[in-house]
């Protein structure tokens, strides 16, 4: 049996790795088949991630993240994990196509998922103006004009946020009103570098090699028109990526995994949670790292507390007296 498995290789899943590899705990990485890397693997350049000035790009980052990590002893399996079972002091994980993982402890570091907007040069373009973050992406964007689609707070949040930058926002709604809460809305509208255009609902990307213009139509008449904009941010909601743990963990009503204050510990014993799957607010690189950072340090505690409870056992003592006989 393992002492512990991570299931997901964004920079929560490898930062964790690095910390429990070097801890000596021989971590298990099930990392995913097609989607190894996590979301970074979907952008071109990342300028915030600290120790890179001249920047990086997100693929090169994460195969940097994999080396270190297995530098010190992690096992990458390429797989996806079906399903878990997580109660008992034996974890079990299911994979795809490698069989059934056991392990003492488990780090869940699946991510979340931005929700996409389904068109088909949407990741084609995506890392070429179309983006899924401002946080990330906001400074890409200096002087231009861009489109926000989206009604909620984080729409409003990450228009508010862009004017920054770009010379002029355009938020991009299926209907006429917002489903914002009132001080974002306002916060929005006050804001002369934003335009709402209303009843209108992206139907095109277009651009070769970067993002030139939108086609939107209207919901109200289905008529079409041209938006000339060189970015174009999706803010319609993100999805924790919790599947494989219904019934078992304990969610929050963002429907995050929930853990304990500051650490990740989960309501169940052994069963850690980092990364964007726990964080419903911050969502960047260096924060899924840290918390992967946290998840680790809790994993090695609580396999110490178990070492040393199993040490003390009268059952266990009995048998390390008649093993030294
Ligand atoms: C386009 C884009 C650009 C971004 N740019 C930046 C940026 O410039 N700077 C920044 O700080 N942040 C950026 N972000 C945000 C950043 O990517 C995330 O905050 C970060 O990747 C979260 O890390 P994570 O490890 O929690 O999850 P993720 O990176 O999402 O990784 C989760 C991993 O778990 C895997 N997984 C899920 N389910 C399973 C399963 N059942 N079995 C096996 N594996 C599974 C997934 O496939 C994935 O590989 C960007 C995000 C996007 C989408």
């Amino acid at each position: 049996m393992r002492e512990i498995i991570i299931i997901g290789s964004g920079p929560a899943g490898f930062t964790a790795a690095i910390y429990a590899a070097r801890a000596g705990l021989k971590p298990l990485l099930l990392a995913s088949s097609v989607e190894a890397g996590g979301e970074l693997m979907n952008t071109t350049e990342v300028e915030n991630f600290p120790g890179f000035p001249e920047g990086i790009q997100g693929p090169a980052l994460m195969m940097k993240l994999q080396e270190q990590a297995e530098k010190f002893g992690t096992e990458v399996v390429l797989d996806d994990v079906t399903s878990v079972k997580l109660d008992g002091d034996v974890k079990v994980v299911e994979t795809g196509y490698s069989g059934t993982f056991e392990a003492r402890s488990v780090i869940f570091a699946t991510g979340s998922a931005y929700r996409k907007l389904g068109l088909p040069d949407e990741e084609r373009l995506s890392g070429r103006g179309v983006s899924w973050c401002a946080t990330c992406d906001g400074f890409f964007f200096k002087t231009k004009t861009i489109a926000v689609v989206g009604g909620g707070d984080s729409a409003m949040e990450e228009a508010t946020f862009l004017t920054r930058f770009a010379e002029k926002v355009y938020v991009v709604h299926r209907k006429d009103t917002l489903r914002a809460s009132k001080i974002m809305q306002d916060r929005a509208f006050l804001n002369d570098k934003i335009e709402f255009v209303w009843n209108s609902e992206v139907v095109g990307i277009n651009g070769e090699n970067a993002v030139e213009g939108l086609t939107l139509r209207d919901t109200r008449t289905g008529l079409q028109s041209e938006l000339p904009v060189q970015g174009l941010f999706v803010a319609i909601g993100n999805d924790p990526r919790v599947h494989l743990v219904h019934n078992q963990l304990d969610l929050t009503a963002d429907g995050t995994i929930a853990v304990d204050g500051r650490s990740s510990r989960t309501n169940l014993p052994g069963v850690f949670a980092a990364g964007d799957v726990i964080d419903a607010h911050y969502r960047q690189a260096a924060t899924a790292a840290a918390s992967g950072t946290v998840a680790a340090l809790d994993a090695e505690e609580y396999l110490a507390a178990l070492d040393q409870v199993e040490h003390e056992s009268p059952a266990k003592l009995a048998a390390d007296l008649v093993a030294a006989e």
